[in-house]
């Protein structure tokens, strides 16, 4: 096959659905050349994942929920079974209990806190840990975050604390692994509307101000994201490691509100 990816092999974990962020970046990847392995969380979205990897010739390596690691080492070991080795990972995995996603940040249990950072940032690492091992001519990593790492967004509370951790442990991975030609990358994404975003409060608000306000005037697209994952996964970005990688349509570069937008 031709394009970017051409002869890498790939494990795209968290498509849920056909709007999953994961799913832009499987189609993006799949367009390039790349062959490609997928996971779901439990029977109810193996249903849904399992037509979508078929539309891509993507295997399906079974059920994994990362709060179980020998759910994780488990599909692992089928990647290794099927391929023998690894080129990229793609981690688009993130929970919080839904009744912190609104209000404020102070009210944050310790419980939900220690779920939201174990499954949204942990993870990565987790996941960083058995595929380091298959990478064995080199590899790229991708996990995304969100703006709300940087600054206070209203209602994404406890996740900015698990995005904000989860930044910094790419550039810890990154450090750890370069010296295996390992990258490690972030796409911080702009508000997207899918299953996840819509656990959060106001969200529909969050996606106008966008549109308002950044500097391209609109939201971003699974298929934008989709596409600047697949550079981050081929050689093209060689040099890059470390990166929080911004495709929000600029807004992370705006500190006023857009004197011509709309009140809302
Ligand atoms: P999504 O709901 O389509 O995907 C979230 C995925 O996380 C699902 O596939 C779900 O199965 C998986 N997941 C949750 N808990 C899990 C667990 N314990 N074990 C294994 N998998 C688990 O939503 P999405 O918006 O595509 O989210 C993908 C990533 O993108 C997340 O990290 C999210 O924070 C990030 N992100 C989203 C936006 C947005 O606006 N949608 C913006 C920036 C970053």
């Amino acid at each position: 096959s031709t394009g970017i990816l051409a002869g890498k092999r790939g494990l795209i974990m968290g498509v849920a659905n056909n709007r999953s962020i994961a799913w832009g970046i499987a189609r993006a990847a799949r367009q390039q050349g790349a062959e490609l392995a997928f996971t779901y969380q439990g029977d109810a979205l193996k249903k849904r994942v399992g037509p979508l990897a078929e539309q891509l010739d993507a295997i399906l390596v079974g059920h994994c929920d990362v709060t179980d690691g020998a759910s994780i080492d488990a599909v692992f070991a089928e990647v290794e079974r099927a391929w023998g080795k690894l080129d990229f990972i793609v981690h688009c995995i993130a929970f919080s209990d839904k009744d912190e996603l609104t209000g404020r940040y102070i009210e944050t249990s310790e419980e939900n806190f220690n779920r939201s950072l174990n499954i949204s940032c942990y993870s990565f690492t987790a996941v960083a840990q058995r595929a380091e091992k298959l990478m064995r001519d080199g590899g790229s990593m991708l996990t995304l975050t969100y703006y709300g790492a940087e600054k206070w967004m209203p209602h994404y509370n406890v996740m900015g604390v698990a995005k904000a951790a989860l930044e910094a442990s790419v550039r810890y991975l990154a450090a750890d692994l370069g010296p295996d030609n390992i990258r490690v990358n972030a796409i911080s994404a702009g508000p997207i509307k899918t299953l996840a975003a819509s656990g959060i409060g106001d969200f529909r608000y969050i996606l106008k101000w966008n549109e308002y306000n950044a500097p391209l005037r609109r939201t971003v697209t699974i298929e934008e994201v989709g596409e600047t994952a697949a550079f981050l996964l081929s050689d093209l970005s060689r040099g890059v490691t470390g990166e929080v990688l911004h495709v929000d349509a600029g807004y992370h570069v705006v500190g006023m509100k857009n004197p011509e937008a709309p009140d809302m």
